[in-house]
């Protein structure tokens, strides 16, 4: 058996999986939590020591590492060295939550299986193929070059796994397919993605751009922040109120969609409000990503929402049979883990769910470039 190791490291946590590369099945996977708390591993190091018993004697062929920033010089998988280690920390400052775990990873893999290829896959390659005129922020572009700011756009792996499955689901290739794929998770983002390459998405420099998140606030006037440290709240203090306290859970009380939709259900007027706004907003992108693309061939909803919530579906695509855009009720309602059709037969924009996998699209990445 040919396997792929993937690693998702985080600040705390390492999620693994062992993915079987002939059949794409996963063999085993696990978490490793609360690295550095007392009675736990004592570091990722450790962490990965661990991880490499669990693993009874297999050998994967390749490693697998999620990297969420890749700056503007990463713009495909890349087959980890010590000058690729420095680079990505380097874009430390970019993904300070990031980076830094991301990196510990590979290093603890490096030294828990010496001798496999390590590939790290990052999460805004797939983005890197984003016009001058959707990733520049209208800005002081001295200021913007000096501190590497511009759209770099997140969700990458999840993006291009979808939109390839999208493409084989409608059995049309997917360089003459223009997608919208909603990634809707707790965080969210959404994509224009045209002939396989991206061309827009709503996430910008950092993921707090665009959507309405769990808790993120997505887009908003630039202007209340200053508005709000002319009020006294210190920059730390604002990072964490957008960051973590906005979104649903700001709004509505919750940052998970199943409680503010029960709320809302139950007449909370907040949670109905946090509804409205987050569906609103989808609406917004919907709107904006045709008129970029110059029409759509698929909408795809993906993750946590995009693929369990079939009201969120609904009322992001609801009332637009004059663009060509028709839900069939009795399939959005439908149940099921598999990649489906949710329009109408005559619908001319087909609308879709396609679960994502980030595991696997990681390891058919990292295996293609060590093959
Ligand atoms: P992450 O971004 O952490 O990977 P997921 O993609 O797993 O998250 O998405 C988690 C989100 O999906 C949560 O906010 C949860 O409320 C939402 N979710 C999962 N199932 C449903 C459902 N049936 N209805 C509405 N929301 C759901």
């Amino acid at each position: 058996m040919t396997t792929a190791f993937i690693v998702n490291s985080g600040s705390s946590s390492i999620k693994w999986e062992l993915v079987d590369v002939e059949s794409e099945r996963r063999v085993r996977g696990g978490i490793v939590e609360r690295i550095g708390e007392p009675g736990a591993a004592a570091d990722h190091a450790e962490a990965m020591r661990g991880i490499l018993g669990e693993l009874g004697g297999e050998h994967p062929s390749v490693i697998g590492h999620r990297v969420v920033h890749g700056g503007s010089r990463f713009t495909t998988a890349t087959l980890v060295t010590d000058e690729v280690e420095a680079a990505i920390e380097a874009l430390s400052a970019l993904a300070p939550l990031h980076n830094p775990p991301n990196l510990a990873g590979i290093r603890a893999a490096r030294v828990a299986f010496p001798g496999v290829a390590n590939v790290a896959v990052f999460d805004t390659a797939f983005h890197q193929s984003l016009p001058p005129a959707a990733y520049t922020y209208a800005i002081d572009s001295a200021v913007a070059h000096e501190h590497s700011i511009r759209r770099y756009g997140f969700h990458g792996t999840s993006y291009q796994y979808v939109s390839r499955r999208a493409a084989a689901l409608l059995s049309r290739p997917l360089e003459q397919l223009k997608l919208i794929v909603f990634h809707l998770g707790n965080g969210a983002s959404v994509a224009a993605i045209d002939g396989g390459r991206s061309v827009d998405t709503s996430m910008g420099m950092t993921p707090l751009e665009g959507l309405v998140m769990g808790t993120r606030s997505g887009d908003l006037d630039a202007g209340i922040l200053f508005h709000l440290g002319r009020a006294g709240h210190t920059l730390p203090e604002l990072d964490a109120m957008l960051n973590r306290r906005s979104g649903l859970l700001g709004v509505g009380g919750s940052g998970d969609l199943r409680d503010i939709q029960a709320a809302a259900g139950s007449g909370d007027a907040a949670a109905a409000l946090a509804l409205d706004v987050y569906h609103h907003r989808l609406r917004h992108y919907l709107g904006a990503y045709l008129v970029q693309l110059g029409g759509a061939d698929a909408i795809v909803f993906t993750a946590g929402v995009g693929e369990n919530s079939a009201p969120t579906r609904a009322a992001a695509v609801s009332g637009l049979g004059w663009l060509g855009i028709e839900l069939d009720d009795a399939r959005n309602d439908l149940r099921s883990r598999d990649a489906r059709v949710i329009s109408t037969d005559a619908s001319p924009v087909a609308i879709l769910v396609v679960p994502t996998n980030e595991e696997l699209e990681i390891a058919r990445q990292a295996i293609a470039l060590v093959r």
